[in-house]
């Protein structure tokens, strides 16, 4: 294992925990946006799978989101729980905490309702966070499927924005 990295990039969320990973970390507290994601292809890519992606074809240090939801298993990012800016939306990366559904058209039962309760802990804390979806901040992505963008519109229609961003 020598040159492999020598800290977890990723673990398994506990949403006991998320609320005081929440409080502990200033990256969290003082970003405004919550951005969802899919990752825009129909296999359900694991998220060992993701983070060598970033790394090694991206160039990113880890995995560029901070909470990634595969099907059955909810993982948080280094991202998340060292306080690390993301690498997963041009230009909002600053201001924002990425959330990740594995797949695209074929989001799962499991996923949406982890998304769910996920963003409920993320709005008890802070309420005023709003919500955006990845494919109104850039021209070409696509993420993430309308099926999600409507889900959030539906329960979340205080917080979310569904609006392009771009010109
Ligand atoms: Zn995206």
């Amino acid at each position: 294992m020598v040159g492999k990295m020598e800290k977890t990039e990723y673990r398994i969320l506990d949403l006991s925990r998320l609320k005081d990973t929440l409080k502990k970390y200033i990256k969290i507290q003082e970003n405004p946006y919550i951005i969802i994601h899919d990752t825009g292809v129909e296999v359900k890519q694991s998220i060992q799978i993701v983070a060598d992606y970033h790394r090694n074809v991206l160039g990113y240090k880890y995995i560029g989101y901070d909470i990634y939801i595969e099907n059955g298993y909810t993982y948080e990012t280094i991202r998340l729980y060292e306080n690390i800016i993301g690498a997963h939306a041009r230009g909002y990366n600053n201001s924002s905490i990425g959330i990740c559904l594995s797949g695209h058209t074929n989001i799962s039962a499991y996923q949406m309702d982890a998304l769910s309760k996920i963003i409920d802990a993320i709005l008890q804390i802070y309420p005023y966070k709003k919500i955006l979806f990845h494919k109104n901040l850039s021209r070409i992505k696509k993420d993430p499927n309308d099926e999600v963008v409507s889900f959030i519109m539906e329960h979340y229609k205080d917080n979310a924005e569904n609006k392009k961003r771009y010109d």
